[in-house]
């Protein structure tokens, strides 16, 4: 049997493991904050436990820490995409993003994604597998172990990279209590924003939750015949499910969605798109993030026009409907939204 890596077990199962080695549980809880408050890479540095633990933990457990293959700076310094390898050589794409006041992670949730949105590089590759929490929590932790050595610490994570969260549904829901948790990483829970493609029955399970995690919905189109064509899972949950759901999560969490759209020249930014989703948003505790479209090589769609950004935008402002226009960032070295996949090239 394979070791079990030490990222993927939650406190309760860390301290089961110690049980059936007769430590006390207090040991795990060391683990813990070694593992996610100080963040170490080697067993080796957990220096508070005895010798014998430490040489039991190295030899029957793992700790596994992904080697970067590959890594690209965006030109204006402020965005970076890391190639991480995965144990079974599979890899995928984190970005790190340093605006003024934040430092945000883009983390992935799948190698590839199967809802095969038009537009999308992940989609455009198809699904290899789920990851596991603890590939999930890795990548924070790469990337704050990083920032921590510069003196910074990592503000916000989005889960926006390569894969849809809702479809690895229950390891993305135990790295998030893993990354929340307070006896170890302690990340605001406001501070991680999930963002999913819209599975309709993960919403309503999500709001159950009880937690406090922002969620983007990826809307893109707000009549079924356009969102069928950019985003395949509409024909399985259509806008009325999707919006059923979402309405049942603002009555549960009473917590603001936000709705993600992509800006396609000639296709999702028309005036009749604009209205339709007015009506649809009407009344509803929403936000909307436009972004242009990032260009991705399986997809001959281009960003809208400055022209055509105007008019959509003065439709919603007529109709009230609150939304930011979103910077294109890391286009330079496909790491903007979208174009992540796993490649060296
Ligand atoms: N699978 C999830 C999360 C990952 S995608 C989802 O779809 O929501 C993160 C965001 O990037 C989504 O809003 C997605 O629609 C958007 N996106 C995908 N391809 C893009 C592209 N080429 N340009 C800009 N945004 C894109
Ligand atoms: Fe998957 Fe999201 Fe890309 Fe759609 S946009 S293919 S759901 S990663």
């Amino acid at each position: 049997m394979a070791k079990p890596n030490l990222y993927d077990l939650d406190l309760p199962a860390l301290e089961a493991l110690l049980g059936t080695w007769g430590e006390p549980r207090y040991r795990a809880k060391q683990i813990w904050e070694w593992l996610y408050r100080h963040l170490v890479t080697d067993v080796a540095q957990m220096t508070s436990l005895p010798k014998v633990l430490r040489e039991r933990l190295t030899a029957e457990t793992e700790l596994y820490v992904p080697r970067v293959l590959a890594r690209q700076e965006s030109l204006d310094g402020e965005t970076r995409k890391d190639l991480l390898e995965l144990r079974d050589g599979q890899s995928i794409e984190v970005v790190l993003m340093r605006y003024i006041e934040r430092r945000s992670a883009c983390i992935s949730t799948q190698v590839g994604c199967a809802v095969g949105c038009q537009f999308c590089a992940t989609g455009q590759m198809g699904i290899k597998r789920n990851l596991t929490s603890g590939e999930i929590v890795t990548q924070v932790l790469h990337l704050a172990r990083e920032l921590d050595a510069q003196g910074q610490k990592l503000t916000n994570v989005v889960l926006m990279g390569m894969g849809e969260p809702f479809l690895n549904y229950n390891n993305t829901l135990a790295a998030l209590r893993t990354l929340i948790h307070p006896g170890g990483f302690e990340m605001g829970q406001r501070r991680i924003t999930l963002s999913t493609s819209g599975i309709a029955p993960a919403i309503r399970r999500f709001a159950d939750e009880d937690l406090q995690v922002n969620l983007a919905v990826s809307l893109h189109a707000a009549t079924d015949a356009l969102r069928n064509e950019l985003m395949p899972i509409n024909r399985k949950h259509n806008l009325n499910e999707l919006f059923g759901a979402i309405g049942d999560y603002l009555t549960k969490t009473n917590r603001r969605v936000t709705f993600e759209w992509v800006l396609i020249d000639g296709v999702n930014d028309t005036p009749e798109q604009a209205e339709a989703l007015a009506a649809r948003t009407a009344g509803m505790l929403i936000h909307v993030n436009l972004i242009p479209l990032n260009p991705t090589a399986g997809y001959a769609g281009q960003p809208s026009s400055e022209e055509r950004i105007e008019a959509f935008t003065q439709i919603l402002e007529r109709r009230h409907v609150p939304f930011t226009l979103r910077l294109r960032r890391g286009i330079d070295i496909q790491a903007g939204c979208g174009q992540l996949r796993a490649r060296t090239t």
